[in-house]
């Protein structure tokens, strides 16, 4: 029988752009260690944009989203196989493989899934988190993040309707690897209260 899991725990970390999801993976890192479990934290994005700098088609991360979609999907099935490929070896079955990504990319030619079968084939997520915040919210954070470009996002009913497409995408993402889903508020001012239910759920995986 075709393998459920991968030899160690896998996380994948989804939501919206600009809600925080890197922020409360930084302090679940700090939280963690302190409890002595070994993350490994990667962003998808990194791995994508490796590559897509390398190859001179962006600049910054904010412009992979804007590619022609043949190359967004070559650059999403490699970042999903050189993800797993690293950690193999480095971790074991007790560890945790983070994975702070997107479950769904706003693209010109319309919204694209971050986890299609490929990618989960490389995954196969233990749990899928969606983290969320009220949409006004994420748009005062994204207008605060000078460091990206977040623009193309759309302003509040964008980020709603981005927000509620996404968390469905998740669900049918969940499905393929039976994965578990876990939606987290990140509030305002309390990225670590976010970052404590996550270590509560990956205990519990
Ligand atoms: P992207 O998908 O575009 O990478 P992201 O979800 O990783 O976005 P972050 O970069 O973590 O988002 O956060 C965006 C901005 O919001 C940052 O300036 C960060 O400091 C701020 N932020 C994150 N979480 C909170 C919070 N709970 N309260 C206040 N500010 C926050
Ligand atoms: P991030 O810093 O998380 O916003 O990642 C940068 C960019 O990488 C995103 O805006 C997307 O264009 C791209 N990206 C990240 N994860 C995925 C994914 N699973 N599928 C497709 N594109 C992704
Ligand atoms: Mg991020």
């Amino acid at each position: 029988m075709e393998a459920m899991r991968n030899p160690f725990k896998v996380v994948v970390v989804t939501g919206v752009p600009g809600v925080g999801k890197t922020t409360v993976l930084e302090h679940l890192a700090r939280i963690a260690s302190r409890k002595g479990l070994k993350l490994k934290i990667v962003n998808f994005g990194d791995y994508m944009l490796e590559t897509a700098l390398k190859e001179g088609l962006v600049k910054s991360r904010d412009e992979l989203r804007r590619l022609p979609l043949r190359r967004q999907l070559n650059l999403q099935a490699l970042a999903a196989s050189r993800i797993v490929e690293d950690s193999v070896g480095e971790l074991g079955e007790n560890d945790f493989l983070i994975v702070d990504t997107h479950a769904l990319v706003r693209t010109p030619a319309g919204y694209l899934p971050g986890l299609p079968f490929n990618v989960l084939e490389k995954l196969k997520p233990d749990m899928i988190v969606v983290v969320e915040a009220e949409p006004g919210v994420v748009v005062e954070r994204q207008a605060r993040d000078r460091s990206r470009y977040r623009g193309d996002i759309g302003g509040v009913d964008g980020v709603r309707r981005l927000m509620e497409q996404a968390r469905s995408a998740a669900i049918a993402s969940a499905t393929r690897y039976a994965s578990t889903v876990l939606v987290v508020d990140n509030r305002e001012g309390a990225p670590e209260e976010a970052a404590l239910k996550l270590l509560e759920a990956l205990e519990g995986l």
